[in-house]
This record gives structure tokens, C-alpha cells and sequence, in this order.
């Protein structure tokens, strides 16, 4: 991409590198901010908008109210300097795609040659009088449910899927692990069910997962209603009906998960749920210079591995717009759904891109490191930052795509290494047990874990 300024001296050619402008902290931001490193090294200036200082790993906060997994925390301006990148803690708030300008909530103005937009969805609750579980609910509330369940005051919770939430999973997570919790409190009386608006239980991750999910609901007690559409009664809020039929949701605590809403930025098109329209490489149509990814573009199923598999679409879009010799290869959804079951997870791969397989369901990893948000560069890299817990778990079977880091991802090599020095410092410093990784850091050295090698598997 070359540009011509007034004296005629070509942009591209009088800057030696090309600017790259994520917006977005999140799943897609961080996976393309590791992608475009790698594919298109020093040929790219990069930039981080973002007015949270973490990155959160938000779906394991359903496992926070059971004592089962946190949402881990990492600072945004540690990563930006593992991966060579200035962070802008200000919100993109417009975009002036004529000037190659993204104007932040500050009113700094920050040129760009390419954009990428990941700033991720909004939640918004569906009904007025239940609970609506987010990551960033109130953890007391939630606490507050099983304390009740605990002390017998309720005795029937029903979790609801309403239409147009674009993942059903952590109701699943939920109900399951209420269930084994009221189950462990001796209160073997308490009645757990869901109610979603999908044909089957996470009937897009394929016939062999609905199988496997539906076992453990058995296991657990949960009762599921399928097809139905859970509504606010007319002019009751309170009440709950399913439709069809207009029966009455009988229940003492509701839980609902939330819709996501669009950011609707200024500047850029969006749908009518303010949603960014792509094309498969995640280009904004008719908007030059732009890319967007993750729960903020209109692709109907808001999930993290699609996120970051969309988001290394469009760093190689990206990367090639800045004279990289690559082909970009389009965006394939590759569903992988790790579910909690509230004794141990599932492990869901379906691939929605090559016709209505069966899918795979195993109670074993199906990818490496076995991390609930499958991510090409983002996995490892996180799973060097936690000290990698998971490395502890079986690897999976089969013949899986492997990556030799040091080979293959140069720059996310060097920035595992220092992102597990770094997490070596901590863990010295911290009082609880022996440091459990052990990362090599003579340049060219071979990046090492206490288990397997530093590979991402996905298959
Ligand atoms: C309860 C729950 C459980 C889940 N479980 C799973 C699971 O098991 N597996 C899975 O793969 N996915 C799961 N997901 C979905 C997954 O978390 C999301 O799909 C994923 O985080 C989307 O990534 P993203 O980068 O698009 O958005 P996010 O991860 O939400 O990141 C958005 C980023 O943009 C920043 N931002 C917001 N506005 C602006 C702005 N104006 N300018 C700049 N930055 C901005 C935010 O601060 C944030 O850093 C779950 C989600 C929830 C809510």
C-alpha cells in the first residue's frame, strides 16, 4: 500500500515500515498482535488502542463461583513489551477512514495504513428479573444463589439460553456445576434445567458433542428444554414464558446469559445489532486500510477460538498489505469448545466450515495446550505467561498440526521467552512450590517447558 503525499514522495517509501493500528486488547487483538510479529516482523509498527489495562481470560470466570478455575489476568503494557508495541490506554471512539486516522475517546488522533478493529462485543441482559450471568458479574450474586441453595431456600434454578445469544456454552457450565454443587451440599432435592431456544444441547458443535453433553447432563440431573423461546410475560417482567405454547417458566432463580450487541463505531458500517460487516480475509467492506475481528464483526457465532482464527485472516491481510510475500488465506471456522462439566471437561471440535460433520467429543484435550480459548499464537503465549498448569494434562492423540515455535514463529518464540522469564521472575518470588517451568534464554536456544515443548496443536 503506497501513498503519495503533496511533494509527490511516495509514504511507504520514505517510512520504513508499515502502521498497524489494533483496537482492541482482547481474544482477536492479542492473537493478531502475535500474528502480524510474527508474519510481518519489523515491517510493521504496531499499536495497541485499549482503555482496559488487563487481558482477562473471561470464559473460565464460570468456574470462579465453584472453586473451579479464575479469570486470569495478565497487564496489557507487560504483552505490548514482550511484542515490541505502543500501547494507547483510550478507547477507539471514531474512525475517519478517508484520512487513515482512528480519533481514541481522548481526541488523540493516530494514523494508521492499516486498522484492525477488535473491540470485542457489549453483553446486554435479555430480561428485566433474572440474573444475567456476564464474566463480570457480581461474584457475590452468583455466591449468593448457591448460599441459598446451600441453606434450602430455593430448589429450582433454571439457566436460559434467550435467542440471539451467539454462544450457549457457559449455561451449560452453569447448570452443570449448580447442579454438582447443590449435589455436594446433600441437597439432592434441587432441581437444575435449561431452557434454550438451540434444536439440540450445543447442537453446533455437532451430533457426537449433543451426545456427550447430553450424558452429562443425565449424570448430573439437569434437565434440558430444547427449541424453546423464553420471554418476559406481557406486562408481568417477572414472569417468564416459553414459547410455543405460552407455558410458564416455573423457577425460583433464573439465571440468563446475556445478548451481545455491536460497538457501532462511528465511521465504519455496521448492522442493524450494530455489528462490523467482513469479507473472509476480515476486511471491512469499502472501507480501504480496515479489518475487523472477533465478537465485534457480524459473523453469527461469537466464540474466542473464532476469534482468533478470524483474527489471523486478518493479520495476513494485514501483513500482506504491508509487502509480505504470502497468500492470505481466508477465515475457516474451526469450532473447539472446552465445557466444564463440574467433575472434569469436555473437549468439542466441529468444523463449520467443511459441511454438517459429526464433529469430535472426547473427555481428553483435543488441541495443545489445552486452554478453553484455542488460539494459534495466543494458547502458548498464554500458557507461557500462567506457568503453563496445563502442560500437567495428558497430551492429546492422533497426529496433530505441530509447531515448532523456534522454526516456524520466530518473533512469538522470542516473545514466549521473554513473556517466560518473565513469569519465572514471579514465580520465584512467590513463596508456593518449585518454579515448574524452565524456559532456556541464550538466544537461538530452544524454548523448553517441563513437558512437551512449546507447541500449539491444532487440529
Ligand atoms: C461467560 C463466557 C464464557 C465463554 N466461554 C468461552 C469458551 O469456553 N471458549 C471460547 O472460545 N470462547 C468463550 N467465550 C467467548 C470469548 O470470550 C469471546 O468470544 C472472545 O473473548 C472474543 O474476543 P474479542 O477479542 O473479540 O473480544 P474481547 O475478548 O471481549 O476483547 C475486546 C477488547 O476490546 C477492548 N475494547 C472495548 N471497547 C474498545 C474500544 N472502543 N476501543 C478499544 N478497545 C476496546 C476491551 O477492553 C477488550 O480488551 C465465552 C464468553 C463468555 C462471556
Amino acid at each position: 500500500m503506497v501513498y503519495a503525499n503533496e511533494c509527490g514522495v511516495s509514504e511507504h517509501v520514505r517510512r520504513s515500515s508499515f502502521r498497524v493500528v489494533v483496537a482492541g486488547g482482547g481474544v482477536a487483538g492479542l492473537e493478531a498482535l502475535l500474528a502480524l510479529r510474527d508474519l510481518a516482523g519489523d515491517r510493521v509498527e504496531l499499536k495497541l488502542v485499549c482503555p482496559e489495562p488487563e487481558f482477562v481470560y473471561r470464559p473460565m470466570a464460570v468456574g470462579e463461583p465453584f472453586g473451579r478455575g479464575h479469570a486470569a489476568r495478565h497487564r496489557l503494557v507487560d504483552i505490548a513489551r514482550d511484542l515490541g508495541v505502543t500501547p494507547i490506554a483510550e478507547a477507539l471512539d471514531a474512525v475517519r477512514a478517508d484520512e487513515r486516522t482512528a480519533v481514541t475517546d481522548a481526541g488523540r488522533e493516530v494514523a494508521y495504513d492499516g486498522l484492525l478493529v477488535a473491540v470485542g462485543a457489549h453483553s446486554e441482559p435479555v430480561f428485566r428479573r433474572a440474573l444475567t450471568w456476564t464474566p463480570e458479574s457480581d461474584r457475590e450474586l452468583f455466591a449468593g444463589l448457591l448460599a441459598d441453595l446451600e441453606e434450602g431456600y430455593s430448589k429450582r434454578v433454571a439457566f436460559v439460553v434467550p435467542p440471539g445469544v451467539a454462544s450457549a456454552l457457559p449455561a451449560y457450565e452453569l447448570a452443570l456445576m449448580t447442579a454438582w454443587q447443590a449435589w455436594g451440599m446433600n441437597q439432592d432435592d434441587v432441581e437444575v434445567a435449561i431452557y434454550t431456544h438451540e434444536e439440540a444441547p450445543l447442537g453446533l458443535f455437532g451430533p457426537r458433542a449433543t451426545a456427550a453433553v447430553r450424558q452429562e447432563l443425565v449424570q448430573a440431573g439437569v434437565r434440558a428444554e430444547t427449541g424453546v423461546y423464553v420471554a418476559e410475560a406481557p406486562g408481568a417482567p417477572g414472569e417468564l414464558v416459553l414459547h410455543p405454547g405460552g407455558r410458564r417458566l416455573e423457577a425460583q432463580r433464573v439465571v440468563a446469559l446475556p445478548r451481545a450487541a455491536g460497538p457501532a463505531l462511528r465511521g465504519l458500517p455496521c448492522d442493524a445489532r450494530g455489528f462490523v460487516p467482513t469479507d473472509p480475509h476480515g476486511a471491512v467492506p469499502g472501507v480501504a486500510g480496515v479489518w475487523a475481528a472477533g465478537d465485534a464483526i457480524a459473523f453469527p457465532v461469537k466464540q474466542g477460538g473464532l476469534a482468533a482464527q478470524q483474527a489471523d485472516a486478518a493479520a495476513e491481510a494485514i501483513a500482506a498489505a504491508a509487502g509480505v510475500d504470502l497468500e492470505p488465506r481466508p477465515f475457516r471456522p474451526v469450532l473447539r469448545g472446552m465445557l466444564l462439566t463440574g467433575r472434569g471437561s469436555a473437549w468439542m471440535r466441529q468444523d463449520l466450515g467443511g459441511g454438517a460433520g459429526e464433529g469430535e467429543a472426547e473427555r481428553h484435550a483435543l488441541w495443545w495446550p489445552p486452554t478453553k480459548i484455542a488460539g494459534r499464537y495466543l494458547s502458548p503465549y498464554l500458557a507461557a505467561l500462567d506457568g503453563v498448569d496445563a502442560v500437567d494434562a495428558p497430551t492429546p492423540p492422533g497426529e496433530p498440526v505441530q509447531l515448532d515455535l523456534e522454526r516456524e514463529l520466530p518473533s512469538a518464540a522470542d516473545a514466549l521467552r521473554r513473556a517466560s522469564l518473565r513469569s519465572e521472575e514471579t514465580r520465584r518470588g512467590c513463596a508456593r512450590g518449585a518454579p515448574r517451568l524452565a524456559a532456556e534464554a541464550q538466544p537461538g536456544a530452544t524454548l523448553r517447558l517441563n513437558a512437551p515443548g512449546h507447541r500449539a496443536w491444532l487440529h
